[in-house]
């Protein structure tokens, strides 16, 4: 009878341990599955984290090339070719080449808005930006819309008979086009340009030669527009 009380507490006693076990077993179960869920959400939480990363980097891109970009005809803005000038001016400085810098303003543009109306003038705008873009020979040239109907390019490594080339297949592109302009003598938009080569040096700057290539634009002009003409850095008189 001893054994048989000894027996019933033995077995009260495993029973109480199983019971305690499977306590256990649930309770660790029931904490492994919250652990996978909390996983599994971290990994969807970081995922989405690096697809929003992704999207922001991608986001800050396209708002970069948007600040340097002219909205109307898609050419580089004249903060982009503000920034162009001064890399290319260095870099051709540095290793002796020559920089060619050429503005392009369209002639009589103000009779061409007059006759066929503001709209009209920009999708003009946008055309000749198209054949500027289509005639540039080399991926380092930069074709920049320079101001309201001017536009500008900076071509590294070019020198006068390369820039006169390039300047000339710009212009008879342009006349090619052959769009109707009323109020213009040529009967078409035509376009004048000058043109500035420079190997840099010290005693001059962007400025110099943005001026140089403006005072050439200007000598086109008054010689009847249509046309190229060519100016040189002066040098520098040191008082
Ligand atoms: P020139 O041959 O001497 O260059 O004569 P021009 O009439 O072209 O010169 P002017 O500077 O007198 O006129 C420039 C005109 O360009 C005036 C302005 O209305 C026009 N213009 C400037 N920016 C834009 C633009 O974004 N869109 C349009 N449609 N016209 C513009
Ligand atoms: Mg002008
Ligand atoms: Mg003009």
């Amino acid at each position: 009878a001893a054994s048989d009380v000894y027996k019933r507490q033995e077995l009260g006693r495993l029973g109480f341990a199983l019971h305690q076990f499977q306590k256990t077993a649930i309770e660790a179960d029931r904490r492994e599955t919250d652990l996978r869920i909390s996983n599994e959400n971290l990994e969807k939480a970081r995922s989405e984290l690096e697809q929003k990363a992704t999207e922001l980097e991608q986001l800050n891109r396209k708002l970069k090339e948007l600040s340097i970009t002219d909205f109307l005809t898609g050419l580089a803005n004249r903060r982009r070719f503000d920034e162009a000038l001064d890399t290319e001016w260095t870099r051709a400085m540095r290793i002796g080449q020559p920089l060619t810098l050429i503005m392009i303003d369209v002639d009589h543009f103000k009779g061409y808005n007059d006759h066929y109306g503001h709209q009209a003038g920009d999708e003009c705008l946008r055309k000749l930006a198209a054949v500027l873009m289509d005639n540039l020979s080399r991926t380092s040239d930069v074709v920049a819309r320079y101001g309201g109907e001017e536009f500008s390019v900076i071509s590294a490594y070019t020198d006068l008979v390369a820039a006169q080339q390039l300047a000339q297949r710009i212009r008879l592109a342009v006349e090619s086009l052959a769009l109707p302009h009323q109020n213009s003598s040529f009967g078409i938009v035509t376009i004048s340009l000058g043109i500035a080569v420079a190997i840099p040096d010290r005693t001059h700057s962007t400025d110099d030669l943005i001026r140089a290539a403006d005072q050439a634009l200007y000598e086109a002009k008054s010689s009847g527009r249509n046309c190229i003409k060519t100016a040189s850095l002066s040098a520098k008189v040191t008082a």
